[in-house]
């Protein structure tokens, strides 16, 4: 590997270290011609099966371009796109399966993009899930709504439990 100081064409390795999720290597490298050190990280390709069967390598900035288009006019910035493609990679990558079908990245997307924005996970959801009637869009609000009133529930219970304490 090119050092990125001098252009020197190698380079000697002299740290490895597996990340903690294990799913990749970080290397420090020094050059032996400029003496400078820099660090690369190693990580096992994963190649997307499009519904055409053809493949391509897995790409953050193709998830985040997906889903910027759900969040037109939305209140999520690109540091918020580029975290929820890194939990989409993550979860991917956690699966542990090196070829995914492109279906299973939309499938990963939803989830981080509900906690990011209900709206913009109902465009995504419905594209994705190919909503064909009013009834699809009310199940899915009806879904988040159930999902909420069981997050208040939580509150309230964590909430009574802070106040018998504080009796005491
Ligand atoms: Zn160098």
């Amino acid at each position: 590997m090119h050092c990125p100081f001098c252009r020197n064409p190698d380079s000697r390795v002299v740290d490895s270290r597996t990340s903690d999720d294990g799913l990749s290597i970080k290397r420090r490298r020094q050059c032996p011609e400029c003496g400078r050190r820099f660090s690369t990280v190693e990580t096992s390709s994963l190649t997307v099966v499009k519904r055409s069967g053809a493949t391509e390598p897995f790409s953050r900035d193709k998830v985040a371009a997906g889903v910027r288009k759900a969040c037109q006019g939305r209140p999520v910035s690109d540091d918020d796109l580029a975290l929820l493609s890194q939990r989409v990679e993550e979860s991917i990558r956690g699966a542990g399966s090196a070829e995914i079908d492109a279906n299973e990245i939309g499938l990963a997307i939803l989830g981080p993009l509900r906690e990011l924005d209900e709206v913009a996970y109902l465009r995504f959801a419905s594209v994705y899930q190919d909503f064909g009637s009013l009834e699809d869009f009310e199940a899915a609000i009806t879904a988040l709504r159930a999902d909420r009133e069981d997050a208040a529930r939580t509150d309230l219970v964590d909430g009574s439990s802070v106040s018998a304490l504080s009796a005491d």
